[in-house]
């Protein structure tokens, strides 16, 4: 198809990639968020080859890989800080890393500039009001009093997707998984380059994210998901990781001071088992495949999506034949990674068995390499 005019609602990861795959095939977009700072939290986020790969097919992954820090192994570590595993990843585009970490602003900024330089329209502070499919296109009233019509809607707007509960109101809710992450910048160490993975009950995760900064995650069993007080973050993040035997995560734990810097997240999953459209209204990213982060793939999956969408766009004749593949050919694998990603959180928090993380992360090297 050609000359189709697009709306995405959210401006994320998803969105954005989704807003300059659709660009580069020649469509008419527009974006709009809800956040009128279109701001995010500033730790980071860890991408494999598949994501790298996307990048490219993108055109931007230079930009992409200068913003952020590339690396070829991945490290695990029992909580002692004995290393038993050293898994080398593969490249999947040459001359490029198997993997990167990069700060979330820094991707953000990369997305951004590249979604308004491909020629979208992104609008801020706005949400969807109202929207009308009447099968012939959407008729859309915004929460700013705008209106707009449109030949194709994406709801790329996160777990708590309001356009999903237009289109699917008895969809499945997010659910709790029992586990917590907390997560904290530092200056990066010279030793951390490349991800260095702990094991145990209280996992904990090492991230280089430029040649400055590096990240830290920690994942905690919070049975009753409980609300922890802003002022004491930094000293209840401490206190968590204080029996961690390993050097190297002692040697980091005293600069956890500042509880404005401290990133907590309860850790939910969703994924929508049935159609992942309605008429000409279609959902991508966490909207309709929400992750534990265990395997470091959930923007990957999002960005993949609007790859695909796009591709199928072009390829079908008509627009609920490209939706139908498009749901099809990421189906098993964006299962795979919520299935997968969760069995690693619940071996951790005794609500399964107990999965070694290296066959887990092997696996999903394997599976991701293969073509989107
Ligand atoms: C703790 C944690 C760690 C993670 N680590 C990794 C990692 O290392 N690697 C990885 O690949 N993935 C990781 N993920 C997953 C990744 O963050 C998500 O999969 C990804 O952000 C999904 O992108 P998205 O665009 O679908 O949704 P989001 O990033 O949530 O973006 C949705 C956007 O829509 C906007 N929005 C929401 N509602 C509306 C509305 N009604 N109208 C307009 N705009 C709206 C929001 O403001 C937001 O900008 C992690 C997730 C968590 C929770």
């Amino acid at each position: 198809m050609k000359d189709l005019s697009i709306l995405i609602v959210g401006g994320g990861i998803g969105g954005l990639t989704s807003a300059i795959a659709l660009c580069r095939k020649g469509y008419a977009v527009e974006v709009i968020e809800r956040d009128p700072d279109w701001s995010v939290y500033g730790v980071g986020i860890i991408q494999q080859g598949n994501v790298i790969r996307a990048m490219t097919e993108l055109g931007l992954v230079d930009d992409y890989i200068s913003a952020g820090f590339g690396f070829d192994r991945v490290q695990v570590y029992i909580p002692t800080g004995q290393c038993v595993a050293d898994i080398p990843t593969p490249r999947l585009v040459d001359g490029y890393p198997g993997n990167v970490g990069i700060g979330r602003r820094a991707l953000h900024k990369v997305l951004g500039d590249r979604t308004i330089g491909a020629g979208a329209n992104v609008r801020l502070g706005l949400t969807v009001a109202t929207m009308d499919d009447d099968g012939a296109g959407v008729s859309v009233t915004f929460s700013d009093g705008s209106a707009g019509r449109y030949d194709l809607v994406i709801g790329a707007d996160g777990l708590y997707s309001q356009t999903r509960q237009t289109i699917f109101p008895d969809a499945p809710k997010p659910e709790f998984t029992g586990q917590s992450v907390w997560r904290y910048n530092f200056k990066r160490t010279p030793d951390v380059i490349g991800l260095q993975a702990y094991e145990g009950q209280t996992g904990i995760g090492l991230v280089p994210l430029s040649n400055e900064l590096m990240y830290m995650y920690v994942t905690t069993p919070e049975p009753d998901n409980p609300r922890y007080a802003k002022e004491d973050l930094a000293s209840t993040m401490r206190a968590k990781i204080a029996n961690v035997p390993s050097p190297a995560i002692q040697a980091l734990v005293g600069q956890i001071t500042a509880d404005d810097e401290v990133v907590y997240k309860p850790l939910e999953w969703m994924f929508l088992e049935g159609p992942w459209h309605k008429g000409r209204v279609a959902l991508l990213g966490d909207a309709v495949h929400a992750t534990t982060p265990h395997l470091g793939q959930g923007a990957g999956m999002a960005i993949e999506d609007g790859l695909v969408l796009a591709d199928e766009l072009v390829a079908a004749d008509d627009i609920q034949t490209a939706l139908a593949t498009y749901r099809d050919r990421r189906f098993e694998r964006c299962r795979y990674i919520v299935d997968s990603s969760k069995a690693i959180c619940f071996g951790q928090i005794g609500k399964g068995p107990l999965v070694d993380n290296a066959v887990a992360t092997r696996e999903m090297f394997m599976k991701v390499a293969e073509p989107i």
